[in-house]
C-alpha cells in the first residue's frame, strides 16, 4: 500500500513537472514583434498596435462583381506583423490574423439577409509551384485554414492551381497586369465538381489592385463555379498605379 501510494505521488510529481515545463515552455515564447516573452503568440501591447490598422469598415465596395472584405490597412505594426509571417517562415503567425479575419468575415455574412444558396467553402489563392517552394507555406492558405477553425466553413486547399509564375505585379501596367493574371490560374480538375455545388469565398494576405482576386473569380466562374468574395488581412493605398 505504501509503496503503492508512494509510486503514484512520483507519478503525480512526474506528470506535475512534465505539465509545467511544458507551459513554461509555452509562456516564454517571444512575441514576434517586440521580443517580449508572452503567452499569446502577439504581446498584448503588440496586439494593441495592430488593431490600430483595424478598418472601421472592412467591406470595399468600388468593386464590382467581387466583394472584397479586409481587416486591417497595409501599415504601420500590421504591415510589420504580414511581412514577418511570409518572410521568416512563421508560418503559425497566420493564427491570430486569421481568427481575426474569420471575425470580420463573420460580421459580414451576419449582416446579410439572404443566406447563400450552396454551401460554402474558402478557397485560398494560389501560390506557383516555385515560389511555395522557396517559401515553404502558402501564406492565404494559412490564414484560410485559421480562418476556418474561426468561421466553421472549410478550406478547399487545392481547389484553384497556378499554372504560371507570374512577373512582379507592381512592375506592370494595368493592361499588362490583366494579361499576366488571365492565364496564371487555374480549377483543379479534381475539385471541379465539389466546387460546382458550393459558394466560394476566396482568401489572401493583401488586396493592391484587385487584379489577382479578379482573375481568380473570372477563372472559377468560367468554369460554372459561384464565388461570393475575396477575404484579405489588409488592404493596401494604391500610389502611383494607374
Ligand atoms: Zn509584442
Amino acid at each position: 500500500m505504501g509503496i503503492e501510494l508512494g509510486r503514484r505521488r512520483a507519478w503525480q510529481r512526474n506528470t506535475q513537472a512534465i505539465t509545467q515545463s511544458l507551459l513554461g515552455l509555452f509562456l516564454t515564447q517571444p512575441c514576434p514583434l517586440c521580443d517580449r516573452t508572452t503567452p499569446q503568440g502577439i504581446c498584448p501591447t503588440c496586439q494593441r498596435q495592430v488593431r490600430q490598422s483595424q478598418l472601421d469598415t472592412p467591406l470595399d465596395a468600388s468593386h464590382s462583381g467581387l466583394t472584397v472584405l479586409s481587416w486591417g490597412r497595409y501599415e504601420d505594426t500590421l504591415r510589420q506583423l504580414i511581412r514577418q509571417f511570409k518572410y521568416s517562415g512563421q508560418p503559425e503567425l497566420a493564427t491570430w490574423l486569421g481568427i481575426e479575419m474569420g471575425k470580420t468575415w463573420q460580421h459580414y455574412q451576419q449582416s446579410q439577409r439572404r443566406p447563400a444558396p450552396r454551401p460554402l467553402v474558402l478557397v485560398p489563392i494560389p501560390l506557383h509551384a516555385s515560389k511555395l517552394q522557396q517559401r515553404g507555406f502558402n501564406q492565404a492558405e494559412q490564414l484560410a485554414l485559421a480562418m476556418e477553425r474561426q468561421v466553421q466553413v472549410p478550406v478547399m486547399g487545392a481547389g484553384l492551381v497556378r499554372v504560371q509564375a507570374t512577373q512582379a505585379q507592381h512592375s506592370l501596367s494595368r493592361s499588362e497586369r490583366q494579361a499576366n493574371l488571365a492565364q496564371a490560374f487555374q480549377v483543379n480538375p479534381s475539385h471541379l465538381l465539389a466546387l460546382r455545388q458550393t459558394t466560394v469565398w476566396l482568401v489572401d494576405d493583401i488586396f493592391t489592385t484587385g487584379a489577382t482576386a479578379h482573375a481568380a473569380a473570372h477563372v472559377l466562374r468560367r468554369s460554372g463555379i459561384s464565388v461570393a468574395g475575396l477575404c484579405t488581412v489588409a488592404r493596401a493605398e494604391l500610389q502611383g498605379h494607374p
